[in-house]
């Protein structure tokens, strides 16, 4: 398994800088910022050699032009990206030999449709999956449809309950507060606001999450649960007939939440 940290940036993202042990080079998803990069390099003495895109977004790819310019980097990202800077573009099935391990790539469209996630199978496995599912909940469908973003959760649900999610934004208790909404009686969700609140208040991250606790937690994955989907009726102000708009009734209640 990759050793990984992260980097904040802006207001609530992280670039997640992976390494191995015993290795001094560093491979960063999604440097939206080429200074905090830099700066986390130099601290730690490592030598960047990866980049890896999860989408176009610029907060995630802002940095990528500068870090190029100062460090022999190989690029990785999906194949359908408006953005300019990929050097190996990626499809879905495809693999990426990192630091000695391999990592699976997924489309993902949804959020954006060049959205791929990344993942790494084996006893450890770890989900590099950008902004498609967060700590208790997923994002917004700029570009994509909820077909496609549920799609997406079908993939997340079927990896391992043990494989830890590392995403890129910490929305979590904002997260937290609406899956609260939807399900008032869960008491997995209470247990997680009380967590995350005690990790904010001493500044650190409320990641890596994984998957069995957004199983319990993220009203995106619980799209199949009888009180997910009679909280959504009840906002649709009728029934739902289907799993896909279940989903896509949640992520229009968020919207306006
Ligand atoms: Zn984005």
């Amino acid at each position: 398994m990759f050793n990984v940290m992260p980097i904040p940036a802006f207001n609530d993202n992280y670039i997640w800088a992976l390494t191995v042990p015993g290795g001094n080079e560093v491979a960063v998803i999604d440097p939206g910022d080429a200074n905090v990069v830099n700066r986390y390099l130099k601290e730690n003495n490592l030598q960047l050699t990866t980049i890896l895109i999860t989408h176009h977004h610029q907060d995630h790819t802002g940095g990528v032009m500068q870090l190029c310019q100062q460090h022999p980097v190989k690029v990785y990202g999906p194949d359908n990206s408006p953005f300019e800077g990929i050097t190996d573009k990626l499809t879905d099935g495809d693999k990426v030999e990192l630091l000695g391990l391999t990592l699976n790539i997924k489309e993902v469209p949804g959020h954006t449709l060049d959205h791929i996630s990344y993942y790494l199978a084996g006893p450890d496995p770890q989900l590099f999956c950008g902004d498609t599912l967060f700590l208790a909940g997923c994002g917004r469908l700029f570009e994509g449809s909820a077909e496609q973003m549920h799609r997406a959760m079908e993939y997340f649900r079927r990896l391992p309950d043990t494989t830890q999610i590392y995403c890129t934004h910490e929305y979590s208790l904002a997260n937290l507060t609406f899956a609260a909404a939807v399900e008032p009686t869960n008491t997995h969700i209470t247990e997680a606001i009380e967590h995350c609140t005690r990790l904010r208040e001493s500044g650190q991250p409320t990641l890596p999450t994984d998957i069995a606790t957004e199983k319990q937690i993220n009203p995106f994955l619980r799209y199949s649960e009888a009180p997910v989907r009679q909280s959504a009726e009840l906002f649709a102000g009728g029934p739902l007939t289907s799993e896909v708009a279940i989903f896509a009734m949640i992520r229009e209640w968020k919207n306006q939440f």
